[in-house]
């Protein structure tokens, strides 16, 4: 009975846990492109000949091959790794942009369940990888989120009468307004209105160039941050670490 209910599976996904079980081995769970998150023991993974120890590390990306319980803890049988991220790992801030997207991709996933967040999570994660400002790929990720925490913003219009002549965002409002719907909102600039928008509908996978002005991305950041912490309900450990980090 027990075999009928386990089949081999390959599925491609990221480690986004992996906690200690025994002398030598470790309980992992992948965040997975088509089947959510699995949970999966690692028999004897902390050996340093095992081929599963480096598929078996926090944030390890590729294929995974396991015997597959629906309900209930997978048996990982090998992996074939898609990328190391040596750049991200050769670094202590970007190391904590890959903790936080991972955080908040799960929150994003359990909330909304949807397909569409794995290919947005792998798209951030490899363009840090490539090389790109993590903070506006973090930004850029954050933004495109939203619909799927249900706190969508409407950044293509005045939100109280569809005017496309907007001067400014009002986060408690839920995007942007147009000037005669303005009460105390202070103005923003053009420019991060503009960016904005970009950041929320650019194809992450295909972004070639980020070059933006530095205080326009910390004002784009900052107000993201402001809604997140206001509006979104989430609290995220590796935000904190982030945030102690950039200062
Ligand atoms: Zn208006």
């Amino acid at each position: 009975m027990l075999l009928k209910s386990m089949k081999i599976i390959s599925v491609e996904g990221i480690v986004v846990s992996s906690t200690s079980f025994k002398e030598s081995s470790k309980i992992i769970n992948i965040f997975t492109k088509d089947m959510g998150i699995i949970g999966c023991m690692s028999k004897g993974c902390k050996s340093l000949k095992s081929k599963l120890r480096i598929p078996s590390e926090k944030f390890a990306y590729g294929v995974f091959h396991m015997y597959y319980k629906e309900n209930g803890l997978s048996t990982l049988i090998d992996a074939d790794i898609k990328d190391y991220f040596i750049n991200i790992k050769s670094d202590i801030l970007k190391i904590s942009y890959l903790s936080y997207i991972c955080e908040l991709s799960i929150s994003a996933f359990k909330e909304s369940e949807s397909q569409d967040i794995y290919p947005l999570m792998e798209s951030a994660i490899l363009k840090i990888e490539e090389g790109f400002n993590p903070k506006i790929i973090t930004n850029i990720l954050e933004l495109q989120y939203l619909e799927y925490l249900g706190i969508n913003l409407n950044l293509d219009n005045c939100v109280k009468c569809g005017s496309n002549k907007v001067v400014t965002i009002s986060l408690s409002k839920g995007g942007y307004i147009c000037a005669n719907h303005r009460t105390n909102e202070p103005i923003v600039d053009e420019k991060v209105m503009k960016l904005l928008r970009l950041y929320y509908y650019v194809d992450i996978s295909k972004i070639s160039n980020l070059d933006i002005e530095e205080n326009v991305s910390n004002e784009i950041n900052h107000i993201i941050e402001e809604y997140y912490d206001e509006y979104s309900g989430i609290n995220i450990k590796s935000k904190k670490m982030l945030k102690d980090l950039e200062v």
